[in-house]
């Protein structure tokens, strides 16, 4: 009777363990980023949003957790996916704009003394796609595949047209002129190709497929849509859901946003479908706020949007999703940054980061199970280089400094920052700025040119070593005449 019951307890104890020890223990948890771009941080139905619907956006805050602070490291696209790719402040490296799309220049990206996600699971045997936008970086060099990643389906530049008949222009070195690279034929891999449909739904059938093919082994997936950002373009099927908006330009951004919640359930069925669903991290964010008038897009309370540093141009709205370890419907309120999703995905896989630079975020698993109930951050950082901004923000202060202006705004009472209270207040002020100008003193400067310094002129030059740096050295001078349109 006695061994009977050591046999039992024996069972027991084995059956605890198992149950105790995550599904899948053997196989790491794989990753998958939804970035959308210029997306407005009421428009989406988890914050709040009863004119634009996302029910599938909503389900990855809803059975995970809503972040209501998330940030991301920069109010406009390049320099923020930058950011949220390496887990490092992009002033480390100095990305502090947005990148030419000159395919000569071999610099304006992602440096290769930096490690992106993709570089940095790859060892760990993650196989790693970016459908979408890429935006860091046209030189060979700087593409995707040879960042990482081995599988690309999308684009190179800042933003793109949605409709396939206009998607005529074979190759960035065809361009002639501004925006002309918006129409370029999206890229598979090194290879120009055709493409059928709407752009944002070919994007989601193309992160399906990923899904799909691999299914059995750890993936990192970057679906990073370049919807709802301008031009402002839907198809029939979607605009038909909004008839109930009236203006024209609001009802075609809702009906982009839709084509994007679309690709998002029909994601989030695939992971069930294959079984992968449970050890599957799911985050959703947009790259910046939205740019109000220009794409039609709605920041709710928050003052300004995208390009300021006001709380409209760098919280987003942001959720993650991840049953294997995060609780379903928690809403998170201490501020998290893009920074830390790269953090987070190293520590859950267990991937030794000594040998790396250090990284700005952090793994946000045991805050999001109430396991840790400090703040993820003491303080957060934005460097607006070429505007002369700078601001940071801790629990509850932010502090904004534009030339002489000084702005100091307590969030836990003034979300829509509306009340400077610098003036009663300037030791706050004063320590917050002391923070700021250490972590300033860790920055470089620009180290490429910008979008806008393309000298259409000489893009058809030969591209022999001499005409190559001169054409970056002229490039270099015009650091700062960058325009800040993505
Ligand atoms: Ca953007």
């Amino acid at each position: 009777m006695f061994k009977i019951r050591v046999i039992i307890n024996s069972i027991i104890t084995a059956l605890v363990l198992v149950a105790a020890y995550p599904i899948n223990a053997q196989q790491p948890p794989n990753l998958i980023v939804i970035l959308t771009d210029d997306q407005g941080y009421a428009d989406v139905g988890f914050n709040g949003s009863t004119e634009i619907f996302t029910p599938n956006i909503d389900k990855i805050a809803k059975q995970g957790a809503r972040i209501t602070n998330g940030y991301v490291t920069y109010p406009v696209c390049g320099p923020s996916r930058a950011g949220l790719l390496t887990g490092r402040y992009q002033d480390r490296f100095g990305f502090v704009g947005n990148p030419t799309i000159d395919p000569t220049v071999n610099n304006a990206g992602i440096p290769l003394s930096e490690k992106n996600i993709a570089e940095v699971l790859q060892p760990a045997g993650y196989a790693s796609a970016i459908i979408g936008k890429w935006h860091m970086g046209t030189h060979p060099d700087l593409q995707p595949n040879n960042r990482g990643f081995e599988h690309f389906f999308g684009f190179l530049s800042g933003g793109h047209r949605y409709f396939p008949e206009e998607l005529n222009i074979e190759d960035l070195s065809e361009v002639t002129k501004k925006w002309q690279w918006y129409s370029t034929k999206l890229l598979r891999n090194k290879e120009r190709v055709e493409i059928t449909d709407y752009l944002t739904d070919e994007l989601s059938n193309d992160a399906v497929d990923f899904i799909q093919r691999k299914k059995d082994q750890p993936f990192f997936l970057y679906l990073s849509y370049n919807a709802p950002h301008a031009p402002l373009q839907a198809t029939e099927k979607y605009l038909k859901r909004y008839a109930h908006i009236k203006d024209e330009r609001r009802r075609t951004y809702a009906a982009m946003i839709s084509a994007v919640d679309d690709g998002v359930g029909r994601v989030l069925d695939t992971l069930q479908e294959t079984g992968i669903d449970e050890n599957t991290m799911v985050f959703f964010l947009s790259d910046n706020g939205g740019p109000l008038t220009k794409n039609a897009s709605n920041n709710g309370e928050l003052r300004g949007g995208k390009g300021d540093m006001f709380e409209g141009g760098v919280r987003v709205p942001f959720a993650v999703r991840w049953p294997a370890k995060i609780p379903a419907g928690i809403d998170y309120n201490q501020p998290v940054s893009s920074l830390d999703i790269l953090a987070t995905i190293v520590a859950e896989s267990n991937i030794d980061m000594s040998a790396n630079k250090p990284l700005d975020g952090v793994n946000l698993i045991p805050y999001l199970r109430g396991e840790n109930n400090n703040a993820p951050h003491d303080v957060l950082f934005w460097r607006g280089y070429t505007r002369g901004m700078e601001a940071s923000r801790t629990a509850n202060a932010k502090m904004i400094k534009h030339k002489q202006q000084k702005m100091l705004f307590d969030l836990s009472t003034d979300i829509g920052e509306s009340d400077n209270i610098q003036g009663n207040n300037s030791d706050d002020f004063d320590v917050l700025q002391d923070a700021y100008q250490q972590w300033n003193e860790q920055l470089q400067e620009p180290a490429f040119p910008r979008l806008g310094s393309w000298d259409f002129k000489s893009q058809n030059a030969q591209s022999d070593k001499s005409q190559t740096e001169h054409k970056q050295n002229q490039s270099n001078k015009n650091l700062n005449k960058g325009i800040n349109h993505e």
